[in-house]
């Protein structure tokens, strides 16, 4: 279904042809980028891409060199108007080391951004976001007397309190350890659920980004490759390079013959692409499922054998040896739910999931 284009539809924030350079290095190469009212919007991509960038130009905290931001509809950068500074955006900002202020205590700190209400109501404001981030209980600590995790959560209670009409979140998690980041991540996005409040989160983290957006912008080197769903991603991946960012794969390569590619776990569809194209072949080690051989010498020429088994935990990793039907091997990682560990040698069978295959034209 779609949604009508009204005045109240307008995007909480749209960049529009942004490019970046620092100096000679251009960092940021003409991106457009919408976010609805109330989405998660993770911007993901290895070290380095843009995403900092990005995420400081629609912040106001780095001037637009080139292209245009709106928020809610009213452009704050861009051609058509100087640079809204950041304080007048009505962003909440919270990144990776968010300092608190250490003379204030947890409660100064989160009313501090309530300025703008009564008196009155800006302490219960503050206590309403501590107790939706579980600290309420702290309230009258100071900074120094917080864990990483505990300051963590307040420098986002402090940065939601005003309601601002977009968040902008820069690796909020990464300096917590695992166990606790799944909980705050967790906390977090219920209170931005809560809030229906738009944020656009960086993080070079995949399993992160599948959390916590609704729809998730991948990058690499200044560009963004593909802008979808979490399921849009990972099972509809545009380009190879989605593919690897989500995880170790598999890479055989092949030639478009009739429509199919051929590989040692048998054809596959590629009947969108012209015959004779030279293709990449993508399979996760999650598409792979093997068995015991259920009888020796049924298909003799296409026999594949273990090579290594190791047990991973919640997952056997298996190292296998696939002979083709025209005799060419390769050598694949299956990745297989449970303690599965056949010893080096022993024959099995491997079957394919289609719908975690993917065929690239090669390019060069
Ligand atoms: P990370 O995940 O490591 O934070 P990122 O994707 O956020 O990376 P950016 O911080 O946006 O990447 O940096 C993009 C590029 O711009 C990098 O090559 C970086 O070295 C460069 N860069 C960033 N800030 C500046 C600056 N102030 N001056 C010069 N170069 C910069």
């Amino acid at each position: 279904s779609t949604t009508p284009v009204t005045p109240q539809s307008a995007q909480a924030l749209s960049l529009q042809g942004i490019e970046h350079r620092f100096g000679a290095n251009r960092v940021v190469k003409g991106i457009d980028l919408e976010i609805a009212p109330g989405e998660v919007m993770c911007l993901l991509g290895p070290s380095g891409c843009g995403k900092t960038t990005l995420l400081r130009i629609a912040a106001g905290l780095e001037p637009v060199q080139q292209g245009r931001v709106a928020l809610d509809g009213h452009e704050v950068a861009g051609p058509n108007r100087a640079h809204l500074p950041p304080e007048k955006r009505s962003v909440g900002l919270a990144f990776q080391e968010s300092a608190l202020f250490p003379h204030l205590s947890v409660l100064e700190n989160v009313t501090f951004g309530l300025k703008h209400l009564a008196r009155r109501e800006r302490i219960p404001r503050a206590m309403e976001l501590l107790t939706q981030l579980g600290m309420a209980d702290y309230a009258e600590r100071y900074p120094h007397m917080l864990s990483g995790g505990q300051q963590q959560r307040v420098a986002l209670a402090r940065a939601l309190a005003p309601s601002p009409r977009l968040m902008l979140l820069d690796e909020p998690f990464s300096s917590l350890d695992a166990r606790l980041r799944d909980r705050i991540r967790d906390d977090t996005l219920h209170v931005l659920k809560t809030l229906g409040t738009a944020t656009l989160l960086v993080t070079h983290d995949p399993e992160e980004a599948m959390f916590m957006a609704d729809r998730i912008a991948l990058m690499r080197d200044g560009r963004i490759l593909q802008v979808g769903t979490p399921f849009e991603l990972y099972c509809l991946p545009t380009d190879p390079f989605v593919v690897t960012f989500f995880g170790e794969v598999n890479e055989l390569s092949g030639v478009v013959k009739g429509g199919e590619v051929a590989t040692p776990m048998g054809m596959v569809k590629a009947d969108w692409l012209e015959d004779e194209t030279p293709v990449r072949v993508m399979i996760r080690p999650e598409a792979l499922s093997v068995r015991q051989r259920a009888r020796a010498g049924v298909e003799p020429h296409r026999h594949s054998h273990v090579i290594m088994a190791k047990l991973l935990g919640r997952s056997s990793l298996l190292h296998l040896c696939a002979h083709g039907s025209d005799g060419e091997e390769a050598h694949l990682h299956a990745r297989v739910p449970g303690v599965y560990l056949p010893a080096p040698g022993e024959e099995v069978d491997i079957a394919l999931d289609h719908s975690q295959v993917f065929i690239f034209p090669c390019r060069d």
